[in-house]
């Protein structure tokens, strides 16, 4: 037997409480006794939003929710920002041009975060750019982009400002409605708790205006239609009624715990997270800016990235994560991120001492054990 830890940034673990909702028996999404479970996800999900916008709830994974933000507020041609600073940032300029956008992006260094200067300099270079899309965090190389300094710039244009915050809701505050970010994607496996299948967007104000003229094709992710029928506590197709019921109970724990809380943990599991980085004598892959919803970190010299996260897996049971595309074997990932505590900290810290050590690094075992430690107690 080999017991499992799944620390990686999505899929995350999901809480017995979510978990045994979800057992319950399928009911009807047009019968009335799914309405009022539709309207506490939806007010739930304006909490988490900091937001009085819609937020639609959409059966996909989060890219569909990414599509959605692109096909409901742009006709083909229009000209777009991309701020791509890694493996998703990529992802908003292959959906973008997809749908026959003019992409224009700010590529950014893997390990930095944009410079608000830079985003601010392109608006206004080309007054014509329709939207500017971002992650809130980069997964891919653990950055946090500083979404409120952004949404400062883009909210004195006529842009609209759309994040990609699946991997970081939850882990940082983004205040949707005070900042004035329009269109924010979140997805249902990282920081809600629960399993791959939801996709949800907040929609401004601005955003609805723009969706009037958007020529886009759409069929499936149609946002009037799930705004209309969303009003009605339904949604436009079969509803993902388990992992709504799901989504209501991970819900309940995070207002329960209160959203300040649910930060200063994850703010605090990532210190000490990154603490133990320092203490081991590693090195974090963000030169700036590091996520609280997870860590990258490099490989030591002369140990292969790729290994250290297979023998995390194959050794000891702990999923975490490897590097993508041209950071494969060259960093690994730690998530903490939702269903996360003290001892998931220590299990991932206490596991990358054993496998380097195992790999002929030179380490003392418990150094970033204890360095995370003293940063846990507090
Ligand atoms: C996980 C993730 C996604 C969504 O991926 P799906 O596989 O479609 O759920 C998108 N953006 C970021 C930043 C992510 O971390």
């Amino acid at each position: 037997m080999q017991k499992k830890y799944l620390l990686a940034p999505g899929p995350t673990p999901v809480p017995p409480e979510a978990l045994l909702a979800m057992a319950m028996p399928i009911i009807h999404h047009r019968a009335p006794d799914f309405l009022p479970v539709l309207d506490a996800a939806k007010k739930g999900l304006q909490w988490l939003y900091q937001t009085k916008n819609d937020v639609l709830i959409l059966c996909a994974t989060g890219t569909g929710g990414m599509v959605g933000s692109v096909t409901n507020f742009l006709s083909p041609g229009d000209d777009v920002l991309v701020i791509n600073g890694g493996k998703f940032g990529e992802r908003w300029t292959k959906i973008c041009q997809a749908y026959g956008m003019k992409v224009e992006e700010i590529i950014v260094e893997w390990g930095h975060a944009v410079k608000p200067e830079q985003v601010e300099a392109a608006l206004k270079k080309n007054p014509r750019i329709k939207a500017v899309f971002v992650q809130a965090n980069e997964t891919s190389t653990g950055v946090y982009h500083d979404i409120k300094s952004l949404a400062s710039i883009v909210k004195k244009m006529d842009a609209l400002f759309v994040v990609d915050a699946i991997s970081a809701l939850v882990a940082h505050d983004l205040r949707t409605d005070e900042w004035g970010i329009d269109v924010m994607v979140g997805g249902s496996q990282k920081g809600v708790m629960l399993p791959p299948g939801l996709a949800f967007v907040s929609v401004s104000d601005k955003a609805w205006k723009m969706a009037d003229t958007a020529k886009t094709p759409k069929f499936y992710f149609n946002f009037k239609k799930e705004r209309d029928n969303l009003a009605k506590n339904q949604t436009n197709f079969t509803s993902a009624v388990t992992l709504i019921i799901g989504l209501n109970a991970s819900l309940k724990m995070l207002q329960e715990e209160g959203l300040e809380n649910v930060l200063a943990r994850h703010e605090k599991l990532a210190k000490a997270t990154r603490a133990a980085v320092g203490a081991l004598g590693l090195k974090l892959f963000p030169k700036e800016s590091p996520s609280n919803a997870l860590t990258a970190i490099e490989a030591p010299a002369g140990v292969d990235g790729q290994a250290i996260y297979k023998n995390l897996r194959e050794k000891y049971g702990i999923t975490g994560a490897g590097g993508q595309d041209k950071l494969k074997g060259k960093i690994f990932r730690i998530a903490h991120l939702g269903y996360a505590d003290t001892f998931d900290v220590i299990t991932a810290v206490a596991g990358i001492e054993m496998v380097l050590k195992g790999l002929g690094h030179p380490l003392k075992l418990g150094t970033g054990v204890g360095a995370a430690q003293e940063i846990l107690m507090k």
